[in-house]
């Protein structure tokens, strides 16, 4: 109550708080986030991770001596002026010193023989595409339009929204309210629908590769403002860079980081959790537990006896409103000069299904434009193909024999058409490795190797899960899968978030330590 009148500083707060324990599992890019918040907030805290490295799936890794990136193809947060930039800048991500590559195009798209881009850039985008589909120019246009005011988006990074007060909401509000109607528009149209609004086949195929169609068309259009507004980029060194160095600001701060520790089960007293317990039978003990791990594991292993998780469960029963993201990941390195090709290159090729992977388009990310790629004078190259609840069921039924050969199958095909379409040798791309969604369930306790969270769909109903576990008071979620379609920023954002509810559950006023004042939010 005396804090109402005597602001609290940040010393009072450490005395008060007689550092309670926060123990959080999972030590992915959520799980690294939610620690430094917490320990910017005085707590102790301890991660338990299963993998032998931090990061989860923001992760590379090398094989023949080349690295591989397996994450971070693009990060939204990337702009300074962004809402997100100084939790990244915070937890150490990257800062300004940071080499970061613009993200200029969603992608260089193979149309008939010529090629398009997906530009940020609006006013290139209008004229090439009004310029190549002049049937469509006043689709185009309200397109450019909703990328107009999809980049009115706010991300409540300052906190929880039901934890401000009514004049920080009232503000976020507004800021937000020009995008509304298009929100509100393109939530409830899946991606498949809004190309139909497009007269030209090409036109609505190129869309189809960018973003597919059980996607809702809201998801491709924020894509899409982030490019505008150039808050999306590729850093350095990739995902295990970054991964360091998060590592570095959690552990430079005081916090434990346990890896090779998976583990079981949170354990109770009636409703409050106690600690976890680990899969070497070890108990730890503490005060409050953040979960950051798969949703599924969360709910179905970590936390199987918390009622108050039914309804995410749920979720799982409905595949059609809650679809997966499963993917394959195939890596290549190429010894021919590739320089001055697209730095993210989509071609068609005739429908072909290898092992239960539809293929009708490939897109490749070439790295010749960060050098910490190249090894030997050769590049990285990699192509992250859509999958299917039905391929991953194929490729868990194979054998270790059968499964190292489908693997094969699918990397000679990708080689044998990228080398086609760029017209070089096949000779002079190597396979380097492929990661299949039984690698991400392996690795990350991934549900079936799901590398973001649900598709974002027309059905899907919940806009944001708040982390909070009814009836259980000092467990909380966070992570990716409380928000679709997942990716990074929800990481970031939803670790920080918990944090929040930590100290929000001790009465003590939340610190932001932020070098840059939130005050844009
Ligand atoms: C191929 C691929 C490409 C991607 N590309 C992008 C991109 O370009 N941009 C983007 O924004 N996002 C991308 N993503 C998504 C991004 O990687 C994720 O959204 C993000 O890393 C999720 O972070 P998280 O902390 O929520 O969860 P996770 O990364 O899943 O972290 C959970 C952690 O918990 C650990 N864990 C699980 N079970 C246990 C247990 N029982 N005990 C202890 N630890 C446990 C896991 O090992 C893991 O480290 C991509 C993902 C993949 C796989």
């Amino acid at each position: 109550m005396l804090s109402l009148f005597f602001p609290i500083g940040k010393d009072d707060n450490f005395r008060m708080l007689q550092r309670k324990k926060v123990i959080i599992v999972g030590a992915g890019v959520s799980g690294l986030t939610a620690g430094i918040y917490c320990l910017d907030n005085g707590f102790d805290v301890a991660i338990y991770e299963k993998h032998a490295i931090p990061g989860g799936e923001c992760t590379g890794w090398y094989r023949k001596g080349s690295y591989i990136e397996g994450c971070a193809h693009w990060v939204i947060g990337t702009n300074p002026k962004g809402d997100l930039y100084p939790l990244w800048e915070h937890i150490g991500a990257f800062d300004e010193k940071t080499k970061i590559y613009p993200t200029e195009s969603l992608s260089d798209f193979d149309v008939n023989g010529k090629t398009l881009s997906l530009w940020g850039d609006l006013s290139q985008l209008e004229k090439e595409f009004c310029e190549s589909f002049p049937e469509d120019k006043r689709q185009i246009r309200r397109f450019i339009k909703s990328i107009k005011a999809y980049s009115h988006v706010k991300i409540p990074t300052r906190g929880p929204l039901s934890q401000m007060n009514p004049f920080y909401l009232m503000n976020f509000s507004l800021k937000m309210a020009p995008m509304v109607p298009s929100f509100l528009k393109y939530k409830k149209m899946s991606m498949g629908e809004y190309v139909q609004k497009f007269k030209n086949e090409d036109l609505r195929n190129l869309l189809l590769r960018a973003m597919k169609a059980s996607y809702n068309a809201h998801s491709f259009l924020y894509v899409m403002q982030s490019l505008y507004r150039k808050d999306a980029g590729v850093i350095e060194g990739g995902s295990i860079r970054m991964v360091s160095n998060i590592r570095d600001r959690f552990l430079s701060l005081g916090g434990s980081l346990y890896c090779n520790r998976p583990v079981q089960k949170v354990i109770f007293d009636g409703d409050k959790a106690t600690g976890i317990l680990l899969e070497n039978g070890d108990r730890i003990d503490g005060d409050y537990v953040i979960v950051a791990t798969d949703a599924h594991h969360a709910c179905f292993d970590l936390l199987a006896d918390a009622p108050g998780l039914d309804h995410f469960r749920k979720k799982y029963e409905k595949p059609i409103e809650y679809p997966l993201n499963i993917g394959f990941t195939v890596a290549f390195r190429t010894s021919h000069n590739v320089t001055d090709f697209s730095k993210m290159d989509d071609f068609r090729v005739e429908e072909t299904v290898i092992h239960g992977v539809k293929i009708n388009h490939i897109p490749v990310r070439n790295y010749a434009f960060d050098s910490t790629y190249i090894h030997d004078g050769k590049t990285l190259l990699t192509i992250l193909l859509d999958a299917t609840e039905e391929s991953y069921q194929e490729w868990k039924k194979m054998s270790k024999e059968e499964y190292a050969a489908a693997k094969e199958d699918l990397a000679e095909f990708i080689k044998g058409k990228i080398a086609g379409y760029w017209k070089i040798g096949p000779e002079e791309i190597e396979t380097l490795d492929v990661a299949t969604p039984l690698t991400y369930e392996r690795y990350c306790n991934a549900y079936h190797g799901s590398y973001m969270s649900f598709i974002a769909t027309k059905h899907n109903k919940t806009l944001m899960e708040s982390g909070k576990i009814k009836g259980i008071k000092n467990v909380i979620l966070s992570g990716q899968w409380l928000m679709f379609p997942g990716g990074l920023p929800i990481a970031l954002f939803t670790g920080k978030h918990a944090a929040y509810r930590v100290c929000k559950l001790e009465r003590k006023r939340f610190i932001h330590n932020e070098k840059r004042a939130q005050k844009r939010n």
